[in-house]
């Protein structure tokens, strides 16, 4: 934890919304009872949770504000149990063969963004399920997807329109040839229209993946 972090965590403990149980927002227990949400606008992309459920919103921004790894860990578990559900169907529909694993990478920051912050939300969660999948269901990368432009944050921008402008060619792919021919999983901590993580998908079906899933925790 940052000193930053730790001088908050004392001035303002975190707890439990549902249960007062401390050390995060939500803890797993809790977590369990958030009704799911699998469906976007878009099939490529699912969420796991409402953004607008309270609960759910607090513990995002405490990951994304304090650097919880408490908070990482949960999101890492909701998102690893969500992956092996679906595991199958991700390989189904791609001309991938059966035996490939799915590579699951993290939106990238800019580095200029990574620097100021100190550390990237979407990558604590999935160095958190990297930690869970023992059994190794699927492969990690993290020299694939860059993000080569620094754009504004989408929350400032207010259309679809300028948003999918926004971020146009903010991505670029490195080392194409570990996932070509490959299925995809890109995780994000957040989507509001979509247009990150499309962006990125298109990004890696233009360097040759065979499928492409995004996966946010909430929407
Ligand atoms: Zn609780």
């Amino acid at each position: 934890m940052s000193l930053w972090g730790a001088f908050l965590s004392v001035l303002f403990p975190l707890r439990c919304t549902a249960c007062g149980l401390s050390g995060t927002p939500l803890c797993r227990g809790c977590l369990d009872q958030v009704p799911k949400m699998p469906e976007t606008n878009n099939p490529l992309i699912t969420a796991l949770y409402s953004y607008r459920h309270p609960s759910i919103k607090k513990t995002l921004w405490a990951l994304k504000y304090r650097n919880n790894t408490t908070t990482a860990e949960i999101f890492g578990n909701a998102l690893y149990e969500h992956l092996l559900e679906r595991a199958h169907e991700f390989t189904a529909f791609s001309s991938a063969s059966q035996n490939d694993k799915p590579t699951v990478i993290p939106i990238p920051l800019h580095k200029r963004r990574l620097r100021t912050r100190g550390f990237n939300q979407s990558e604590k969660i999935v160095a958190a399920l990297k930690l869970l999948d023992t059994n190794e269901s699927f492969l990690y990368a993290d020299d694939i997807l860059v993000k080569i432009k620094e754009t504004a944050p989408q929350a400032s921008l207010k259309n679809k329109q300028e948003r999918s402008q926004n971020i146009r060619g903010c991505f670029t792919v490195r080392n194409a040839e570990k996932i070509k021919n490959k299925v995809v999983i890109v995780v994000d901590d957040i989507t509001t229209t979509g247009a990150t993580l499309n962006e990125a998908l298109g990004a890696l079906k233009n360097a040759g993946a065979s499928a492409v899933y995004g996966i946010a925790i909430a929407h």
